[in-house]
């Protein structure tokens, strides 16, 4: 029997590319950040970490049996495709990376669903901390179209592991305050989601955040129209506009959060909002962030 390298060699890049992306955005920020402490952080470590103790203890183990029968009994789309076992993991990574894109829209557009993923975006920096901070009941309540993805598209345990590193690593990059070359961003975008796309998707302005809604391949907002370039990250204000106090935004509201009465998200949240725009504005004209 062959050696599986995947079992080993997507750990090891994974660890190497997690180190050059959290090295590189401290050495190269894109936006200035308006949290400056370790508070922030913190809290989306701390949130991070219940979040993978859910994917960990619930997601994983069915996902894994899933994609087990899928490769033992071939069942599923890819399996049923006549070609190659790679062409066939290939067609379900790919399988996988769009019907995520559907996803995402989805925790936006339904209000059950976006009172959690509303946790994610109410970030007032993004960052690679960012990518890990998710309500642990988001993670829950996507379980059954996790398991729905791998059992219909016919994902087999080897494809499983690629998309996971794949989707893993493509969060943390894009979520990243990492300023790559302009020129380099916008070829770059023509095959993966990256910073500059993910940081519009992270705006403010409803208009903006409703574009840019993939997650690993950029083909999916190109194909659909949803792709957005070209606004100034020096003009992007990251979050929430109902939610710009940072108390908001620590570790027990934030949990709190979705349970509690609901609000407008999109609408602004008064005066304070108004003089944090203003003074970030007035901030960025006078080159102070
Ligand atoms: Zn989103």
């Amino acid at each position: 029997m062959r050696p599986d390298l995947t079992r080993l060699a997507i750990p090891a890049a994974m660890a190497c590319a997690v180190a050059a992306i959290v090295i590189g955005e401290r050495r190269f920020p894109l936006r200035s950040r308006t949290q400056p402490g370790p508070q922030r952080i913190v809290t989306n470590l701390v949130l991070g970490a219940m979040s993978m103790a859910v994917v960990a203890a619930v997601e994983g183990p069915l996902v894994r049996h899933l994609a087990d029968q899928a490769s033992n009994r071939r069942r599923g789309l890819a399996q049923a495709a006549p070609l190659p076992a790679w062409a066939r993991d290939g067609l379900a990574v790919l399988g996988m990376d769009y019907t995520i894109y559907l996803w995402h829209i989805l925790t936006h557009k339904v209000p059950a669903l976006w009172r959690l993923h509303l946790i994610h975006h109410m970030d007032l920096d993004l960052d690679a901390s960012t990518a890990l901070r998710f309500h642990a009941v988001d993670m829950l309540v996507s379980v059954p179209y996790r398991a729905a993805q791998v059992a219909l598209l016919g994902v087999s345990a080897r494809a499983l592991r690629v998309w996971q590193g794949f989707f893993f690593l493509s969060v943390l990059f894009h979520h990243s305050n990492l300023r790559l070359p302009g020129q380099l961003d916008r070829r770059l975008s023509w095959l993966l989601t990256t910073p500059r796309m993910h940081g519009i998707h992270h705006s403010t302005r409803a208009e903006e955040t409703g574009s840019n809604w993939s997650s690993g391949l950029s083909l999916w907002d190109r194909l659909h129209h949803t792709f957005r370039i070209g606004v100034p990250q020096r003009r992007i204000h990251i979050g929430v506009p109902a939610f710009r106090d940072p108390a908001e935004t620590h570790v027990w509201p934030s949990l709190r959060r979705p349970f509690r009465p609901q609000r407008d998200a999109w609408a602004p949240a008064g005066r304070a909002y108004d003089d944090h725009v203003t003074q970030g504005c007035v901030d960025r004209i006078a080159g102070t962030v």
